[in-house]
């Protein structure tokens, strides 16, 4: 039986729909992530502090209002009855925060007791809380749990991080969340997390990214996910058809059960393809290479059989942690990957931090943008704080005297941020030459990302700067369509298929072929066995993508006839219209 159940009612099976946006079947006990199991920092303020402690306070209550907000949207595709609940619900926690009782005594305290605003949220909800439960009154006593998810809500904002400790979790836990960031995710042990689900989150965000990259099933922007769940409740997360069921009866169970089975047969199969090389039916090559996002990934990039690292995600370096990695940390863990992947090229990207990838050390420095996406991101970043991006070159110039290691650069625009990179790294390595430190020799290739659709246009004179282009569909899908990646909201227009990003793709890939240099793909559609044809029909021999998705596009290669792939991207190229695109590709996948 399928039904929305009141919280406490007796356990029935509840379905819910999602993104799926990491393949596969996690069955197991819930545990729901806290929003509010943090430890409140407290200190005494200066008098010249105050008013920037009270500002901080206010940019935290808008910051939680905006989750509110958008928690509320997320709840108006749910039943009527439960949208309207939420609703009210929402409503009440946002008039919590805007010019309220809560409000008027935190910034009470800030000035009065010259404490910082994350005690004072703390005191205040105590005594508010105090005062509804002494009251009698039914009605109040049950809002003294919403003030307290008020209070967290804002002290979460204001400390804008909390390490999740999921390394505590029995094996087999499937985690429910309201939002998992990167950061959260990237502290998931697969031996102990079967799978995940949230509210919130899109399918080419990094948190889903990082999903596919571990092997955990994932679905995200679940509306309705965490009414009436309760810790250790029967899960099931069905990353592939983006389901999540609460519950599940006895026969869906075994049913979940079967298929999880099924697929972890298929996995072994796959893995008899590791020797086998990656050539088409008619003897063209393809180089298949692993995106990297954690050290950990490196086992799962070997065990599959990758040709090197096409794109490593450096950023790991810099999240769960409020200081910054030095040059000897980043080298020693550079080498450790260059040597893991013993003789293999290793394509590291400089620090892609900034947007959705938020690191610890930034809070304070710099204003939260309203556009991240948008904003002091990648490369700009490393430019606007060059000591930052000339550590990290030197602990990669270091690495490469290892093994072979190329310098990727995210988000470039436009030439000059090339050849300003370009002058430091020839800083860097004469510094450290002069400290007869050991380098790579030559210097490594330099290479640029191309994922902004004003770099794609101007590939012709990129091409002349950079030994390399990685095409980043991802964020060049987001950029041409102006869809934000990691919203769920939008996640249904979300189209790499588009017929504007096939051809910024195409526009690319000729630069390249006509300045001679290497072109590859390391966006998602590159692990996505569904494009490959199309993607090797536009001239691309290198793909980089989640070491788990290898087998499968090499199985694909190997069943493909280059000539006909060709043909077909030519029709396709020809359209305008992405639904026939994408007609036109699963026609051709399905006969070819
Ligand atoms: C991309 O944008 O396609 C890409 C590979 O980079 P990231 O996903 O890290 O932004
Ligand atoms: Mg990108």
């Amino acid at each position: 039986m399928k039904t929305d159940s009141p919280p406490g009612a007796a356990a029935v099976s509840r379905t819910l729909r999602g993104l799926g946006v990491s393949p596969g079947i996690a069955i197991g006990p819930a545990h729901i992530v806290e929003s509010g199991a943090v430890r409140v920092p407290e200190y005494a303020l200066q008098a010249d502090q105050i008013d920037a402690e009270v500002e901080r306070f206010a940019d935290a209550c808008g910051k939680a209002r905006r989750q509110i907000r958008k928690l509320k949207t997320k709840a108006l595709v749910l039943p009527e009855s439960a949208s309207e609940e939420i609703g009210i619900l929402m409503d009440a926690h946002l008039a919590m925060l805007t010019n309220s009782r809560l409000t008027r005594g935190v910034e009470r305290r800030i000035r009065e007791e010259a404490v910082n605003a994350e005690a004072a949220v703390q005191a205040e909800i105590a005594v508010i809380a105090e005062t509804f439960a002494a009251m009698g009154d039914a009605y109040l006593a049950a809002r003294v749990d919403d003030v307290r998810e008020v209070g967290r809500r804002v002290i979460r904002a204001l400390m804008r991080h909390e390490y999740q400790a999921f390394a505590l979790l029995p094996p087999g836990t499937v985690i429910l969340a309201e939002e998992l960031t990167p950061a959260d995710t990237a502290l998931i042990d697969p031996r102990h997390v079967a799978g995940f689900a949230t509210v919130l989150g899109g399918a080419e965000g990094h948190t889903a990214i990082m999903a596919r990259s571990l092997g955990v099933p994932a679905v995200l922007g679940v509306a309705g996910l965490l009414t009436g769940v309760r810790h250790g409740t029967q899960v099931v997360v069905d990353g592939v058809n983006g389901r999540v069921v609460i519950d599940p009866t006895p026969e869906e169970l075994a049913e979940y059960a079967r298929r999880r089975t099924e697929r972890q047969k298929e996995r072994e199969k796959l893995k008899t393809l590791k020797r086998l090389p990656a050539v088409t039916r008619d003897a063209t090559s393809v180089v298949l290479q692993a995106n990297l996002e954690l050290p950990r990934d490196l086992d799962n990039a070997l065990d599959s059989g990758a040709q090197g690292v096409g794109l490593l995600r450096t950023e790991f370096m810099f999240m769960n942690r409020d200081d910054l990695p030095d040059e000897d940390e980043q080298y020693g863990l550079l080498r450790a990957i260059v040597e893991g992947m013993g003789g293999r090229p290793v394509t590291a990207r400089t620090f892609d931090v900034g947007g959705e990838k938020l690191a610890g050390w930034m809070t304070g420095r710099y204003t939260e943008p309203a556009n991240p996406a948008l904003g002091l991101r990648a490369i700009r970043l490393g430019l606007r704080e060059p000591k930052l991006l000339e550590t990290q070159l030197a602990a990669m110039l270091r690495a490469g005297a290892h093994g072979p290691l190329r310098i990727l650069l995210p988000m470039i625009c436009s030439v000059a941020e090339v050849q300003t990179v370009r002058e430091m790294i020839a800083n860097v390595a004469r510094r450290l030459r002069r400290r007869g430190v050991p380098i790579a020799d030559p210097l490594p290739p330099v290479g640029v990302m191309v994922e902004v659709p004003g770099a794609a246009l101007s590939a012709d004179a990129l091409s002349y700067a950079a030994d390399f282009f990685a095409i980043g569909t991802n964020d060049l899908t987001q950029y041409t369509l102006a869809i934000d990646r990691g919203d769920e909201q939008v996640a249904s227009l979300y189209d790499p298929l588009h017929p504007a990003v096939l051809r910024l793709i195409q526009f690319t890939v000729e630069a390249a072929l006509r300045a001679r240099i290497p072109v590859s793909v390391c966006g998602e559609i590159a692990g996505d066995p569904r494009h490959t044809a199309l993607l090797l029909g536009l001239g691309i021999r290198e793909l980089s993508m989640a070491p788990l998705a290898i087998p499968m596009v090499k199985r694909r290669i190997r069943a493909m006839d280059l000539m006909e792939a060709t043909r077909r991207a030519r029709v396709i190229m020809d359209q305008s219209d992405s639904g026939r695109i994408a007609a036109l590709l699963d026609d051709f996948n399905a006969t070819a």
